[in-house]
């Protein structure tokens, strides 16, 4: 019976270390994933056309001509 007790050890010890092995391999295409993220992010910048103010793309006001970093600047350029 004791070795029974000993093969089953070992099997769950073996399970375990694959699972592990999984788990550890897994990590790197979601940390490259992540890290990409914040890289796409800044280059989402506009510039207002009336003032040149960077801005990120979806806080920017979308006029007929361009964009713009505010409704006052949007009217100040196209005159609306
Ligand atoms: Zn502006």
């Amino acid at each position: 019976m004791k070795y029974l007790l000993l093969i089953a050890l070992a099997l769950v010890l073996l399970w375990w270390w694959r699972t592990m092995g999984r788990r550890a391999s897994g990590r790197g295409p979601e940390n490259k994933a992540a890290r990409e993220t914040p890289v796409q992010a800044p280059d989402d910048m506009v510039a207002c056309r009336h003032c040149g103010l960077h801005l990120p793309r979806p806080e920017a006001v979308t006029g007929q001509q361009g964009l713009y970093c505010s409704q006052a600047h949007q009217s100040a350029q196209e005159g609306s």
